[in-house]
């Protein structure tokens, strides 16, 4: 499987993981995501035809909020 990680906000892919024998379960693990609740893991990990997408948030993103934080309620980030 390949895992991306991708901003949430501005869908910039930050980062990819080539691991053809992780299961999704091992990702969950490796990844930190396992102390995530199942339905915010299901709103985090996207997997598609062959690989998952992992929603985070890249580094311009999280100044624009840690400078805006009513951006965060907004829902979206306007760079
Ligand atoms: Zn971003």
């Amino acid at each position: 499987m390949r895992f991306e990680y991708v901003c949430r906000y501005c869908k910039r892919p930050i980062g990819a993981v080539d691991a053809a024998n992780w299961t999704y379960a091992d990702a969950v693990q490796r990844l930190g995501l396992h102390h995530l609740d199942s339905d915010h893991q299901r709103d985090v990990i996207q997997s598609r035809a062959g690989d998952v997408q992992i929603q985070t948030v890249c580094e311009a993103c999280e100044q624009a909020v840690a400078m805006n934080p009513e951006l965060l309620i907004e829902g979206n980030v306007i760079q």
